[in-house]
């Protein structure tokens, strides 16, 4: 897919101050991060920018402080974890209003090749508002923005969109350019068989990605908690499973088009019951259809598991979001890890987009077996509704 976008190889960025928006949204406990995956893919882009002599400022938010400096959602471990991977210093300017004193201060210090980090950006809480005085101080900091934030790209908040009134020139960063043209491609450009997974708790959650994949699909398979109001849709029974009651007529509608579009539609056949939600507790398999009442559906079968990989097994594009069944239970992990297995050992391009997909997928290992993992959950769905990202929009064309 060609993006009509400014990038950074459009632009000259020697000796000039350029702010770029990262995704360092990464899991942290006690302190220290868990996954540096976010950290790794924002690399190309800010080495890029030091190589051709540019002063780099960076932003990010973490987590969800609320508008409020938040010490456990600092962005210093990433500073830190930053230093040592480019092998360089990274100052980090560490305001509660984010663009303070220290911050004004480093980058009025700054020589060509120099980093700065800004600390969390939804410290302040015009960020989720996109009001205009943050962007503004945003935008004061430099004279070129460039949005590599893929993840975030899917709210239009001051440092994704505000900011770009704000300042000379924007562009796209080299991440934010491969998220869109590996999903753009397997979605509006797919070699066939193109087999589309969707998993995790809700239908609702996944309305427009399904109704948006019916239109592009050979194979759509749906599992997880979501699977369940389909089976309803079907005139099952399903126990105490998860269920979306006002989605069972919209279920039925996506599987009337699916039939009139003549895109097989699987779900699973049977289905890992258990009373209890948790890990150690008695379990069995039974039909997805007729699950006992008090009893509840945390994971795809064996059959179903047997079926979902031969159907991904045929594909040349397979793209994935959301787990098979409660993976965070191991004894409930084996539909998910059917699936990435079946993902990992065909030749084909394997798209995972984000989220607990990714996370599952790398924890097997099967990470490098991989086209393409994406950073952004929430915006990789909503790129496969076939929305515009508002942090994409924002950006200069071309
Ligand atoms: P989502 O946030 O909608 O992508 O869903 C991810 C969550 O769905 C994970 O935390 C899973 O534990 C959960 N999940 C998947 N399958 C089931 C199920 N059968 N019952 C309850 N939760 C599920």
């Amino acid at each position: 897919m060609m993006l009509n976008k400014k990038s950074i190889d459009d632009l000259v960025v020697k000796g000039k101050k350029v702010l770029v928006r990262c995704d360092f949204n990464v899991p942290l406990q006690d302190g220290v991060i868990t996954d540096e995956n976010r950290i790794v893919a924002a690399l190309p882009t800010i080495e890029k920018l030091i190589q051709e002599g540019a002063k780099v400022i960076l932003c990010s938010h973490m987590g969800k402080p609320k508008g409020e400096p938040k010490p456990e959602l600092s962005l210093a471990p990433v500073a830190k974890r930053l230093c040592e991977k480019l092998g360089k210093e990274v100052v980090f300017a560490k305001d509660d209003n984010v663009v303070g004193e220290n911050a004004k201060k480093a980058v009025a210090q700054m020589k060509d090749g120099d980093i700065v980090l800004l600390e969390n950006t939804r410290y302040r809480k015009e960020e989720t508002k996109n009001e205009e005085s943050f962007s503004k101080e945003l935008g004061s900091l430099a004279e070129i923005f460039v949005n590599d934030a893929f993840g975030s790209s899917h709210r239009a908040h001051c440092s994704t969109v505000g900011v770009t009134k704000f300042v000379k020139e924007s562009a796209v960063g080299y991440l934010m350019e491969k998220e869109i043209n590996f999903l753009g491609n397997a979605v509006n450009n797919p070699e066939r068989p193109f087999v589309a997974i969707l998993g995790g708790s809700k239908v609702s959650d996944k309305i427009n990605v399904i109704n948006n994949l019916l239109e592009k699909v050979d194979t759509l398979i749906i599992g997880g908690g979501m699977a369940y109001t389909f089976a309803v849709a079907k005139g099952g029974k399903v126990g105490k499973s998860l269920l979306e009651e006002d989605k069972v007529e919209y279920a039925k509608q996506m599987m009337k088009k699916a039939e009139e579009k003549g895109v097989k539609f699987l779900i699973p056949v049977d289905t890992v019951i258990t009373q209890e939600f948790k890990n150690d507790t008695p379990f069995k398999t039974v039909s997805t259809m007729n699950i006992p009442d008090d009893w509840e559906g945390l994971d795809i079968g064996e059959e179903s598991r047997k079926i979902f990989a031969e159907a991904i097994q045929g594909a040349k594009t397979v793209v994935w979001n959301g787990p098979m069944g409660v993976f965070e239970f191991p004894n409930f992990a084996k539909g998910t890890q059917a699936v990435a297995e079946a993902m990992a050992q065909i030749d084909a391009t394997t798209i995972i987009g984000g989220g607990d997909s990714a996370a599952a997928v790398n924890q097997l290992g099967y990470g490098e077996k991989m086209t393409h993992i994406s950073t952004g959950g929430g915006a990789s769905l909503e790129f496969l509704e076939g929305k515009e990202l508002p942090g994409v929009a924002a950006v200069d064309d071309k």
